[in-house]
């Protein structure tokens, strides 16, 4: 069995004080929840104060983001061994606004991912294909490339440590999710290709979460899907009430 895992990644949202507020609003509205693993990505400045607040609770700490290497003059990175020591346990690795904006590559990402898993950090590998690339009927062949390029040379072992998101660019902030049918069918293509790269065991353990849009009246179609093991939520994340709902109604289907 695999325990849903939603994320919530705030981007570029929230000052320490407004980060504390929707954390306490989150930790109040899904105290309950038992079978569902949550966890918060804030910015870094807001990664330490929210690790005080959740220490008590099953919420995770994730960041967005890490550099490859754990010191040394790269003004403006920052280490996984960093990430560390506020108490992330999750980071966020090559996600699509990076990949576009901040020339993120497979080769970034799989330097990333070896070195985030180093450190006892456990990677959300992000990967997902354009509009222009769906409608070439090329998505399999990016996702493909994205999975076989980011995981090159990960150990088996490690993968019970890994989180593959399949966010379609054409979904991400636009409103548009994946239908539960087009989602399955890259989700299983996923779990199919970590079956020929690693073995059986290594795949049916592979949590994947799907990203893009996902809100509280949409999350129950999706994650009703069989290979759709949790959501990496981006603008829902930011209200407490929506946040929780989506996770309310993930521990509702009874997956974990
Ligand atoms: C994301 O940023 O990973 C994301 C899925 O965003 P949104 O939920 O806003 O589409």
């Amino acid at each position: 069995m695999r325990i849903p895992i939603i994320a919530g990644n705030w981007k570029m949202h929230k000052t320490v004080d407004e980060s504390i507020e929707l954390t306490n609003a989150i930790k109040r509205s899904i105290y309950e929840i038992e079978d569902v693993e949550t966890v918060l990505c804030p910015p870094f400045t807001s990664l330490s104060d929210v690790n005080e607040m959740i220490m008590d609770t099953n919420i995770k700490l994730g960041a967005q983001n890490c550099y490859w290497l754990n010191e040394g003059a790269y003004t403006g990175e920052i280490a996984p061994k960093m990430l560390k020591s506020v108490g992330c346990a999750y980071v966020i690795i090559g996600h699509s606004e990076r990949r576009a904006m901040f020339g993120e590559t497979n080769e970034t990402v799989n330097k990333k991912i070896v070195a985030a898993l180093k450190e006892g950090l456990k990677p959300i590998m992000c990967v997902g294909e354009k509009l222009k690339e769906r409608e070439a009927n090329k998505t399999f062949d990016v996702i493909k490339d994205h999975v076989e390029g980011g995981l090159k040379g990960i150990a088996g072992e490690d993968m019970k440590n890994i989180v593959i998101a399949y966010e379609p660019v054409w979904a991400i902030g636009t409103g548009k999710i994946a239908t539960p049918k087009q989602a399955e069918e890259v989700h299983k293509f996923i779990r199919e290709l970590i079956l020929k790269m690693y073995d059986k065991s290594v795949a049916e353990a592979l949590r994947i979460q799907y990203g893009g849009s996902v809100k509280p009246d949409n999350v129950e179609g999706i994650m009703k899907e069989a290979d759709v093991d949790g959501a990496l939520v981006g603008g829902a994340s930011l209200k407490a009430d929506s946040f929780a709902d989506l996770i309310k109604k993930t521990n509702a289907l009874g997956k974990g």
